[in-house]
C-alpha cells in the first residue's frame, strides 16, 4: 500500500489537469461549431486561437507541471506519448469541423525551421502562422528545456514509443551526442547552402512530418517507416541527428529558465540515471557539464533517480 501523502495529491492533481484538458477540448468544440463558415482569422491572436497554437501550449505547459509536481514514472509517461502523438496528428482526421483543421500540423516542425528560407529566398513575405509556430515552440523551450518536443511533436512521442519496445540492451545503440549533433548541424549547414544557392530545400527529401498531410504518399511513409525502425534501437534518432528544430532548440534550451538539475550533496554518483536512461543528456547532467545535448523534458531521470538527487528546477 502507498501511503505517501504526496502521492495522493499527485493522483488528484493529475485528475484536475485531465478534467481541465477534456473542458477546453470540448470548448474548442463549441467555438468551432459557431465558426463553421471557416472565415479566415488574421493578426497575430486570431492565429494564436486556432486550437493547434493553444494546445500545443496547453500541452507544454501540462508537461511543465507535471515535471515540477509529480513523479513522472515510466508507466505514466507511457500514458501520454500515444495522447500526444493522437492530439496532434490523428485528431485532424475527425469529423470534427473547423476544430480538426486547425489542429493539422502545418507548418509542420520541419518546416517551421525551413519553409522561412525558402520564402525569403523566393523573395515572398514569410506568413504569420510560421512566426507564431517560431514564437510558441521558443517560449516553451526558454521556460524548460525541450518542452515542445517532449510534450507535443508527435514525431518524437512516437520515437519514443517505438523506443520502448523491449529489445535485449545489445541492441540498443547509444550514438555520442558529438556524433549526431556534428551530423545534424552539417545536414543544416547543406539545407543553408542549396537553400540560397540553387533554391532547394533539402529537408524535404527526408522529413517523416510529410506523412501529416495525409495524402500517404509512399516516399513520406518510408521515410516514416525508416524513422521508426532506427528508433526501435536509439532513442529519438530524428531528433538528434536529423531535425532542424531540434538543432535550433537545442541551442535555446542552454538558456531554459528550468531544466533537470542535480540536487547538490545527495547525487552519490551512482550513474542509475545514466544506466537508465537512454537519452543523450544523462551524462553531461551528472557531470555538470556547462553545454548539454538536447533534454526532452521526458522527467524519467528524475523517478529513477533512488536518491531523489534530480529536481527540474530554476538553474
Ligand atoms: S527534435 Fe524531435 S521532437 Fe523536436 S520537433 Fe524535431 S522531431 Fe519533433
Ligand atoms: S535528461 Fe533525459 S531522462 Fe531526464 S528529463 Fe531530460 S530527456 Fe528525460
Amino acid at each position: 500500500m502507498n501511503c505517501d501523502p504526496r502521492s495522493g495529491k499527485s493522483v488528484s492533481f493529475v485528475k484536475i489537469i485531465l478534467f481541465s484538458l477534456v473542458l477546453l477540448f470540448l470548448a474548442s468544440l463549441l467555438l468551432a461549431d459557431e465558426d463553421g463558415d471557416h472565415r479566415p482569422l488574421l493578426g497575430f491572436w486570431g492565429i494564436m486561437a486556432y486550437p493547434r497554437y493553444w494546445m500545443s501550449l496547453v500541452f507544454g505547459l501540462l508537461g511543465f507541471i507535471l515535471l515540477q509536481k509529480v513523479r513522472l514514472t515510466k508507466n505514466l509517461r507511457l500514458l501520454f506519448l500515444p495522447i500526444i502523438f493522437f492530439i496532434f496528428s490523428l485528431v485532424e482526421l475527425l469529423p470534427l469541423g473547423v476544430f480538426a483543421q486547425r489542429m493539422g500540423l502545418h507548418p509542420s516542425p520541419v518546416c517551421t525551421v525551413s519553409k522561412p528560407f525558402l520564402f525569403f529566398v523566393e523573395g515572398k513575405v514569410i506568413p504569420l502562422a510560421f512566426w507564431v509556430s517560431l514564437l510558441v515552440i521558443a517560449a516553451l523551450t526558454l521556460l524548460g528545456n525541450k518542452l515542445f518536443c517532449g510534450w507535443v511533436c508527435p514525431v518524437g512521442a512516437l520515437q519514443e514509443l517505438i523506443h520502448r519496445i523491449p529489445l535485449p540492451k545489445r541492441f540498443k545503440l547509444e550514438v555520442p551526442f558529438r556524433v549526431a549533433n556534428s551530423i545534424r548541424i552539417v545536414i543544416f549547414a547543406l539545407f543553408i547552402l542549396f537553400v540560397f544557392t540553387m533554391g532547394i530545400e533539402i529537408y524535404e527529401y527526408f522529413n517523416p512530418f510529410e506523412v501529416f498531410h495525409w495524402d500517404l504518399e509512399a516516399a513520406g511513409l518510408v521515410i516514416l517507416g525508416a524513422v521508426m525502425l532506427v528508433a526501435l534501437f536509439m532513442w529519438r534518432p530524428f531528433c538528434y541527428i536529423v531535425c532542424p528544430l531540434g538543432l535550433i532548440t537545442w541551442v535555446l534550451e542552454q538558456f531554459s529558465l528550468f531544466r533537470v538539475r542535480i540536487e547538490p550533496g545527495i547525487c552519490t554518483d551512482c550513474d542509475r540515471c545514466i544506466r537508465d536512461n537512454p537519452c543523450l543528456a544523462m551524462r553531461a547532467i551528472v557531470k555538470g557539464s556547462r553545454v548539454r545535448p538536447d533534454c526532452f523534458a521526458c522527467g524519467l531521470c528524475i523517478e529513477s533517480c533512488p536518491k531523489k538527487g534530480l529536481r527540474y528546477d530554476r538553474r
